[in-house]
Parts: structure tokens; C-alpha cells; sequence
């Protein structure tokens, strides 16, 4: 069999240069920087329109009718996906990190702009998902939209890198979430200012046609309000005047990442947790749904307790993650919807059983407009 795939990555790649070309945005973008006036959201535009670009190219160059046996096998997947999505992440994250440097700049702040590191278990994804379907039709649109969402997100990894070294270096370190008003109801709950370190991972977290943007805003805390006692339970000393010495700042990164973490298991947690915790209704009739949850060793069904919570919700398969979601099609298939937009979802619930209230991880699976089905009970936590 003919290796095609150096062929079809040329091919590829000339598209993309050709389509990024002939965008004239990328050009008004790129003077923009070079000028020092780009601000974070200019940044997604560019990887809006890097993304686009690329995308364009996949569809254009890349088919059932082009794959031997019609399949997109992972030895083609894995150069493929390497060589086009790296080149993606370098393009967009040099141009954040351009955006990051006139922000430092502005505000004063002298810290090295960061760029954002590739994400490999991003690329994984893609790749383990386009050579796990047999025929590469019934997933060619993981080369559009997703790629559109992993350029977006090379920005706000740039932002997540970059307030995290400017928090731990004793910068009032502000992430800001903008939503885009026809966004959905989870993104319009997630905007708003955070400040490092109560900043939860979700806001640099994006699913498919989400193009809500995130910015920054540092400002040096020498002319900031620093009590005797701040936030850090640090004194004032212990603060920074001068933020030209890089030893200094790391020492004083050390020390905070010490202390963040204090903080966060002890203050923020339940704060940052309770951001997006379901409530379970306290009657019957409630506007709340209670879920029938097995418990899959001894098949008895539970409840979740009235009043309680499901917190710490992650969707770790499916749309919205970057892991494939191989069970998918089966909910698909029984209650309907698109394959793609199953989701596979954990959090802690608790629930009522005959001895009292219990702390369970459990599981379901989900899918916007048809709701959550199949819920089980993963491990008792307590
Ligand atoms: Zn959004």
C-alpha cells in the first residue's frame, strides 16, 4: 500500500496558506500586533481565522474516496493531526503571546510574556477519534467545527498561563469572561471577572461554536490595597516593590503556589464548585428533577437526598471534552439526538438510602434538548 500521507499533508498545508491568503482579516490582524494595539479578542479573531482556514483545507482535501479503504487509519491520523495542529498552535500562540506583551507593557508589569504549550492530549483526541470510525465520512465533521475550537483554545490557554505566572508573581491578576450573547445558559452563568487564584478551570474551557472570548487584566499590587494581612495571609513586607528581579518573583511564586493551594482546598473549593451545582428539589412536584441512579453491583435504585447538590460536574467524554464519547451512539440510538452531541458526565451526589444520606460519585450520559439518562452509581465515596 502507497504511503499517501505525505501527499495529502502537502496538499493540506498548500490549502491552508492559500485560504489564510486570501483572509483579509489575518492580514489587518497581523498589522494590528506588529503595531501594538491587539488586544485578546483580535487573538481569537486570528484563531478564528486560522481555524477557518484550516478546517476549509480538511474538507476540501479530505475524503472517504481519497483514504485507503476508505478509512482514516492512525498511522495517517497521527502525522496528519501533528503536523497541521502544531502548526495552528504555533501561528495562534505567538500571536497571543504578542497580545500578552502590550498588555504587560501597558500595565507596567515586567514579566515575560508567555506563549501557551502545545496541548498533546488535545491532538490525541482528535487523532484517536478520526481512526477509531471505519469509514472517515461518518467523521470528517471532527475536522471543522472542533478545529475552529481547538485554534480558540490555543488563546485561552495563552490567558490560563499567563495569569497564572502573574498571580503567583504577587500581580492582581484579572481573567475576564465575556459570553456571546447567542451563546448558551452555561457560558452566560460562567461570564464574569475572576480574580487568580479563585479563577475556576472552567472559564478557559470552551465546547463546540462557542465564541464567548476570555481577557486579561494585571495590574501591579505596589499601588494596589495590600492590608497587613491580604488575602495571601501574607505580611506586607513579604509584598513586592520591585518586580524587575526574576529571583525574587520566583521565590514569591513558591511561596504563593504554597499558599493558593491552602487557600483553595479551604476557602475557594466550595465556592468554585457550588458555580454550577445542581439542586435537587425538595418536593414532589418540584421543578427539579430526582433521578433513578442504580447502583450497578447490587442493581438497587437510589435517589439523590432532597435539598442536596450535584457538584463537581465534569463532562470527561463527548462534546465538550476532548475524549471521544465510544458509547454515544448507543444513547443516540435509543432516545435520539446526534451521536456527537452525547455527553458522559460525572459529579458527587448524595444519596438517600434507609441508613441515612451517602456521598456517591456517579455517572450519566447526557445530550442537550433530550436530557440526562442512565444514571449509575460509579463508587460510594464514603
Ligand atoms: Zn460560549
Amino acid at each position: 500500500m502507497d504511503d499517501i500521507a505525505p501527499k495529502l499533508i502537502e496538499n493540506v498545508n498548500k490549502d491552508f496558506a492559500d485560504n489564510l491568503a486570501a483572509d483579509k482579516n489575518v492580514t489587518a490582524l497581523s498589522e494590528k500586533l506588529a503595531a501594538g494595539q491587539a488586544r485578546y479578542e483580535d487573538a481569537y479573531k486570528y484563531a478564528e481565522s486560522v481555524g477557518n482556514a484550516r478546517a476549509k483545507a480538511f474538507e476540501s482535501q479530505i475524503s472517504s474516496a481519497v483514504l485507503p479503504e476508505r478509512k482514516m487509519h492512525y498511522n495517517i491520523a497521527s502525522r496528519l493531526m501533528t503536523d497541521t495542529l502544531i502548526t495552528d498552535h504555533e501561528m495562534i500562540a505567538n500571536y497571543a503571546a504578542g497580545v500578552q506583551k502590550a498588555y504587560n507593557e501597558e500595565a507596567g508589569i515586567n514579566l515575560k510574556a508567555l506563549k501557551a504549550d502545545i496541548n498533546k492530549d488535545r491532538i490525541d483526541g482528535f487523532v484517536e477519534r478520526l481512526s477509531y470510525e471505519d469509514v472517515f465520512d461518518n467523521v470528517s465533521w471532527i475536522l471543522q467545527e472542533p478545529v475552529v475550537t481547538h485554534a480558540r483554545s490555543v488563546v485561552d490557554d495563552t490567558i490560563k498561563k499567563n495569569a497564572e505566572f502573574q498571580g503567583k508573581a504577587g500581580i492582581n491578576a484579572t481573567v475576564i469572561r465575556n459570553a456571546d450573547s447567542k451563546c448558551c445558559k452555561w457560558c452566560s452563568d460562567l461570564a464574569g471577572d475572576y480574580v487568580y487564584p479563585s479563577v475556576p478551570r472552567e472559564v478557559f474551557q470552551r465546547h463546540d461554536h462557542c465564541r464567548c472570548t476570555v481577557d486579561y487584566k494585571g495590574r501591579r499590587l505596589s499601588t494596589y490595597a495590600v492590608s497587613s494581612n491580604n488575602i495571601w495571609g501574607m505580611r506586607d513586607s513579604h509584598t513586592f516593590r520591585d518586580l524587575g528581579e526574576q529571583d525574587r518573583i520566583e521565590e514569591r511564586a513558591s511561596k504563593a503556589s504554597e499558599i493558593e493551594t491552602r487557600f483553595h482546598t479551604q476557602l475557594l473549593s466550595p465556592l468554585i464548585t457550588n458555580l454550577r451545582n445542581e439542586l435537587i428539589g425538595r418536593s414532589v412536584g418540584a421543578k427539579f428533577d430526582n433521578y433513578d441512579i442504580m447502583d450497578l453491583e447490587t442493581g438497587e435504585m437510589y435517589h439523590l437526598a432532597e435539598g442536596s447538590k450535584l457538584q463537581n460536574k465534569e463532562v470527561f467524554a463527548g462534546k465538550g471534552s476532548h475524549n471521544p464519547y465510544r458509547d454515544a451512539w448507543k444513547y443516540a440510538d435509543k432516545y435520539g439526538g446526534n451521536v456527537e452531541d452525547w455527553q458522559h458526565v460525572k459529579a458527587n451526589g448524595t444519596l438517600a438510602t434507609r441508613d441515612g444520606d451517602f456521598e456517591a460519585e456517579v455517572h450519566w450520559s447526557q445530550c442537550e434538548g433530550i436530557g440526562k439518562k442512565e444514571f449509575f452509581i460509579k463508587k460510594w465515596l464514603e
